[in-house]
């Protein structure tokens, strides 16, 4: 196994539930790739989850992990109000509904209708399959919004509701893929709420520990601070080449996302059409920030922590404040997109001023002053430049993402990014897990 993301783990620990012998080589010197629990500096015991943290009611695959590890969930919406902010104004609203003014929230209700509809056309096996395909992928979903928005509230929605989604603006992706990461994940609304939807719950005690579980099953097997440079393959053969050692084997699994997976050095050199694959994922860029104070005081004035806006840097805002009898409050701001990539060469006091100022916009003066600041900014990570997940440009799909899952001889391919069902997140990351454990068990 190459990766000892979730994708990596799940793959060794089905294959040695199986009876087959395996190892996993991981460049980090933890597991757990893009889902990291870590302590915030400076404040005794308190973890965030500053990689992937929410499970949604319907991802089976991750549910059942977290039922035999014995982990509990804590549901995310909390009592209290969630603002929305465009343009310098900001409205308070319950439920799931922004509040936009009638005109902009029949206008978002409609392209919603019309994006749901067409997205329930894409073939989730084969994207490239769809009615339309070649029409669909030549389009940037940015051109869907202006044709299909009639209001510049509902565009400025979308387009928002995109950067939250894909960490990156609508005119970087191709149409037929928007309809793809919406379908494999229950629909753009499910995408974008927070009760019922994919922010639903969060994991008590942290997303990595899900990594850490299967880690410590599999002892031995998983080798730490090894990054793979070279793969050898032949038919029934590979050789994996770390920066401490060599590795023979009869089948190697490489689970990371395409776009680093395109940096090992393969011999004899990959298919045209997988190479080019490679080069035509890349990822989005995000910083993840909690901001700490002594009590969640936006609680008080009746809000929920949560916010959303045209307010750059910062568009995204949730409660993370964690359960228990602590006084602690935590609000978590998401910069994305283009932001985050040119906030990322920035100094920390710098972001740091972005963030608690929009923060502050949303819940006053108070916001300004945390007792603790803590980001992680994704797109810096060696071993993951950016995130959430990759994202096509117009045409791959059609042209190239018939490689996506398609092993090369001896080497088959897992991750996030070649699931079908919740592709992205970490549901997608355990079904690609088992799906390629499956393909490699059946072989041997
Ligand atoms: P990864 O986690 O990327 O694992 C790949 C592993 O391979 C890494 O450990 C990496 O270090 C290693 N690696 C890379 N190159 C090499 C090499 N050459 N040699 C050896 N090892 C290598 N998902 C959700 O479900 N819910 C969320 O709320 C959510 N929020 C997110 C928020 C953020 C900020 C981020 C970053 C992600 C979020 N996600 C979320 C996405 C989710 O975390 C990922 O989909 C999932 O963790 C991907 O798992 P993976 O195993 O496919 O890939």
């Amino acid at each position: 196994m190459v990766g000892a993301g979730v994708a990596g783990l799940i793959a060794a620990d089905r294959l040695q539930a199986r009876g087959h012998s395996v190892i996993v080589l991981e460049a980090r010197d933890r597991v757990g790739g893009r889902t990291f629990t870590e302590p915030v500096p400076g404040i005794d015991g308190l973890r965030v989850d500053t990689g992937g943290q929410w499970i949604g009611p319907d991802q089976r695959a991750l549910a059942t992990e977290l039922d035999r590890f014995g982990l509990q969930t804590i549901e995310q919406s909390g009592q209290g109000q969630t603002q929305v902010s465009l343009r310098g104004k900001i409205g308070r609203y319950s439920g799931s509904t922004p509040k936009l003014g009638f005109a902009a929230v029949a206008d978002v209700g409609q392209a919603l209708l019309r994006f749901q509809r067409l997205a329930g056309r894409v073939d989730l096996e084969a994207p490239w399959a769809t009615k339309n395909a070649d029409r669909l992928d030549a389009q940037t979903f940015e051109t869907w919004i202006r044709r299909n928005c009639r209001t510049s509230k509902g565009r400025d929605f979308f387009r928002i509701a995109c950067e939250a989604v894909f960490a990156t603006t609508a005119a970087n992706l191709s149409l037929l893929h928007a309809m793809f990461y919406s379908r494999s994940g229950s629909g753009f609304e499910h995408l974008i709420s927070t009760d019922g939807g994919a922010q639903h719950a969060r994991v008590a005690g942290g997303m990595q520990q899900v990594s850490l579980r299967l880690a410590h099953g599999l002892g031995d097997a998983v080798r730490l601070g090894e990054p793979v440079t070279a793969i050898r393959h032949e038919l029934d053969q590979v050789q994996v080449r770390t920066t401490a050692g060599c590795y023979d084997a009869r089948r190697v699994i490489v689970a990371v996302p395409p776009t680093l997976a395109g940096r090992i050095a393969y011999g004899p050199a990959l298919p045209a059409v997988r190479d080019s694959l490679t080069q035509r994922m890349p990822h989005g860029a995000v910083i993840k920030c909690h901001a700490v104070y002594d009590r969640p005081f936006w609680r008080d004035d009746g809000l929920s922590g949560e916010a959303v806006g045209d307010t750059a840097p910062v568009k995204v805002i949730f409660d993370a404040t964690p359960p228990g009898d602590h006084q602690l409050g935590v609000l978590l701001a998401f910069i994305e997109g283009a932001d985050g990539l040119g906030l990322s060469s920035a100094t920390s006091e710098d972001r740091r001023n972005a963030v608690t100022a929009v923060l502050a916009h949303y819940f006053g003066g108070r916001a300004r002053s945390p007792i603790a600041f803590h980001e992680r900014d994704w797109a810096a990570e060696e071993w993951t430049r950016g995130c959430y997940g990759a994202h096509l440009p117009p045409g791959a799909w059609t042209q190239v993402g018939a490689a996506l899952r398609e092993p090369v001889g001896a080497i088959h391919w897992a991750g996030t990014e070649t699931a079908v069902r919740w592709c992205g997140y970490v549901d997608g990351a355990i079904s690609s897990g088992e799906r390629a454990a499956k393909a490699v068990s059946a072989q041997l």
